[in-house]
């Protein structure tokens, strides 16, 4: 099937490129020009991957962002011109998964559309051993790496996909400790320098859902100067 991509851009010369672009490399495009309406065109169009403006006439990236969050964890790519970490932060923390500086580069565009796809289209479904496993434990949790679903008890706990493959790369190795290059390589795909500020900002995310304390974390654990690891010890 042809993966479907909306692009929420009102710079229109940028929104006809993308739009004219993107198909020659198999994708399907549907474009929005303002933030007010991109909810429901998401609702309407129901794409495998947002490319969303941040700076946008009326509601902003953030906001549209936000609201897809509360009822999708498809992946949504940021593109922003704008460079300020504390900005980045905020678009991450609104529950993008990537982001992309204009002007960008269309081959490193493209390798993130990729592998955001990819990535959502499976969770690997057999570990680094190449064992098939139904169910992963961490801590009090128990992932069903078939279902997609993670629960504590009887409660489901809602992660993205991103989320989940995170989660599921640190509790599939509970000894090992994660660098951010490796995290970024593992579960974002990419093969090359990104920036690792993006593990970080997940990491928080993902705390926020599955930990009782977010701030004094005991699942998911930073070990410092390294990166990541499952569990405190
Ligand atoms: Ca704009």
């Amino acid at each position: 099937m042809t993966p479907k991509i909306l692009v929420v851009e009102d710079e229109d010369e940028l929104r006809e490129l993308l739009s004219l672009r993107l198909p020659t490399f198999g994708y399907q495009v549907i474009t929005c020009g303002d933030g007010a309406s991109a909810l429901q065109v998401f609702k309407d169009s129901e794409p495998d991957l947002i490319l969303l403006d941040w700076q946008l006439p009326g509601k902003n990236g953030i906001e549209v962002c936000k609201e897809i969050r509360e009822i999708s964890g498809v992946p949504i790519i940021m593109v922003t011109a704008r460079t300020d970490s504390d900005d980045l932060d905020t678009g991450l923390r609104a529950g993008a998964d990537d982001y992309v500086e204009k002007p960008f580069d269309e081959g490193k565009l493209l390798a993130r559309i990729r592998a955001a796809i990819k990535r959502t289209s499976r969770a690997p479904l057999t570990n680094t051993d190449g064992e098939s496993e139904d169910v992963v434990r961490i801590g009090p949790l128990l992932l069903d790496v078939v279902g997609h679903e993670v629960r504590r008890g009887d409660e489901k706990v809602s992660l993205t996909p991103l989320e989940f493959t995170l989660l599921l790369t640190l509790a599939r190795k509970p000894k090992k400790v994660f660098s951010r290059e490796e995290l970024l390589e593992n579960v974002w795909n990419y093969s090359y320098k990104a920036d690792t500020r993006l593990v970080n900002v997940h990491i928080q995310r993902l705390r926020s859902k599955i930990e009782d304390d977010p701030d004094n974390p005991k699942i998911v654990t930073t070990v410092r100067g390294v990166g990541y690891k499952a569990g405190t010890n």
